[in-house]
């Protein structure tokens, strides 16, 4: 036996670092166990790679769009060699060492749950015992069962993330974030985009404005986006990565990146053999997301919203009921942003989920450049709406969403609205700076028919 702990974190992304170190900063022994590198998919391969390439073309599409600046040059050669300082050029040497000199056991390994009463734990040949075990094992690209897929020049999010060279043509299959934020990055870098979409809008969780809105945003980037229709097969022809479509058209392309979900990582833990249930949407865990006695579960492996602010806060949740601090996780509000340019976020409920749920919605939508000043001193020819939804009986928002600059930034205004349920008469009394796009608040609040 390799030592007890009071804690062992399985995996090491944003959910698991959370925990882990709050649990150290509280005196806690912990052991963490990492397959690949500390930092997750977040760190190397998803969010912090894909904002680092998104913001030199935002930037330049910027300098593009303000009076009497100049477009200026990308250097790819630049851009990719600071995006590769910030995923540590996949080294996570120094972060092992800093977990090891504050007295964590790291283990560099794939980790099993092998028993429980103590917990044990194997990877990389040790057996470890524990108190709890927090399993933050995070998500991995889907795969769609496409008819010739293995045969094609496939990306996933890592290759994208990582790539050295723009393709020339490139098919994203899927319009959520990521084909979002890869599509626009690519197309802005030179690769003739098109982009696939099997429902009716992008953004399909979304409001339909939305959906809207960011067709219309990828389109004047370049991008083609076809909705309503998905590959049917795919085979090489020559160099050529070709997609047929639903309908028989052809694409050829030198890359088809898939941007078509996440599915939880729980292969090999074992958590079958010690009685905890893993389902396709990942570990089911309760409002303490604890998944059994001891047993917690962080991050994309619950399923309950994949997000690395989801992760963190799950984590905080789950080492306070580890320090003996009662919590329980209340999702209410949580922001999601698409990191385009413009940025498109969005906070709380959709008209169409709040109707579901029985309550007499009341919305309105804004043109900012129509009602505020702040858009026409940030651009000349500035872009901007905000949405708003409002509960009309118990008079509060429950809903916002943006497509505009900053939007993932002034979206907090509207998350912490919902999530304190502020009166809106409170809200139009407030006072937000002039000229700023939060100003929009009250444009879009005093236009509700309540
Ligand atoms: C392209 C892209 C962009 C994104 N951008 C954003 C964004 O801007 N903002 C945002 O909030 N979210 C973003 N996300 C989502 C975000 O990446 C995830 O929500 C986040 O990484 C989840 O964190 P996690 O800790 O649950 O898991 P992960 O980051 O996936 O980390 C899990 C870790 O567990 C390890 N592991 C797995 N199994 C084992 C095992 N058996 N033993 C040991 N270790 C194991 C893995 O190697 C990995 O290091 C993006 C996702 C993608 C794909």
């Amino acid at each position: 036996m390799d030592g007890h702990y009071d804690a062992i974190v399985i995996g090491m992304g944003p959910g698991g670092e959370v925990a882990a170190s709050r649990l150290v900063e509280h005196g806690r022994r912990v052991a963490v166990v990492e397959r690949e590198l500390i930092g997750g998919e977040c760190g190397y391969w998803a969010c912090i790679p894909s904002k680092t390439l998104l913001r030199p073309v935002e930037a330049r599409a910027e300098a593009g769009a303000v009076a009497g600046l100049d477009t200026p040059r990308a250097d790819w050669a630049a851009i990719r060699a600071y995006r590769d300082g910030m995923i540590r050029h996949l080294d996570d040497g120094r972060q092992v060492a800093g977990y090891r000199d504050q007295g964590v056991t790291v283990v560099k390994g794939a980790a099993r749950v092998t028993g429980r009463d103590p917990w044990r734990v194997e990877a990389d040949g040790r057996v470890m015992t524990a108190d709890h075990v927090i399993v933050a094992t995070g998500s991995a690209a889907v795969r769609p069962p496409v008819d010739g897929l293995d045969g094609v020049e496939v990306w996933t999010n890592r290759e994208a993330t990582t790539l050295t060279d723009i393709p020339g043509r490139t098919v994203v299959v899927g319009g959520n974030a990521v084909g979002l934020e890869l599509g626009q990055f690519l197309a802005r870098m030179g690769s003739a985009v098109t982009l696939l979409q099997r429902g009716p809008r992008l953004m399909s969780r979304e409001d339909p404005r939305i959906g809207e809105l960011a067709a219309e945003v990828l389109g004047r980037d370049g991008v083609d986006v076809r909705t309503g229709t998905e590959p049917r097969r795919m085979f090489r022809d020559g160099a050529d990565s070709v997609v047929e479509l639903a309908g028989g058209e052809r694409i050829a392309a030198d890359v088809v990146l898939l941007a078509t979900g996440r599915t939880p990582r729980t292969d090999g833990l074992g958590l079958a053999d010690v009685g905890v249930e893993a389902g396709p949407r990942g570990i089911a865990v309760d409002e303490r997301c604890r998944a059994a006695d001891g047993l917690w579960a962080v991050g994309d492996v619950t399923g309950v919203a994949l997000f690395t602010h989801v992760a963190k806060y799950q984590a905080r949740v789950v080492a306070d009921n580890i320090l003996g601090i009662d919590r329980t996780a209340d999702y209410t509000a949580v922001p999601r942003v698409v990191f385009s340019d413009p940025e498109i976020a969005a906070v709380g409920s959709t008209a169409e989920q709040a109707r579901a749920a029985g309550v007499d919605v009341v919305a309105a939508e804004v043109d900012l450049p129509s009602g505020l000043a702040r858009p026409w001193t940030y651009a000349a020819e500035p872009f901007g709406r905000l949405g708003v939804l409002a509960d009309r009986r118990r008079r509060v928002l429950i809903g916002a969403w943006a497509v505009s600059p900053l939007a993932g930034e002034w979206i907090h205004t509207a998350a912490l609205a919902i999530r304190e349920a502020i009166p809106i008469d409170r809200l139009t009394d407030g006072i937000p700076q002039f000229p700023t796009y939060s100003e929009g608040y009250i444009l879009a609040l005093e236009q509700l028919d309540l």
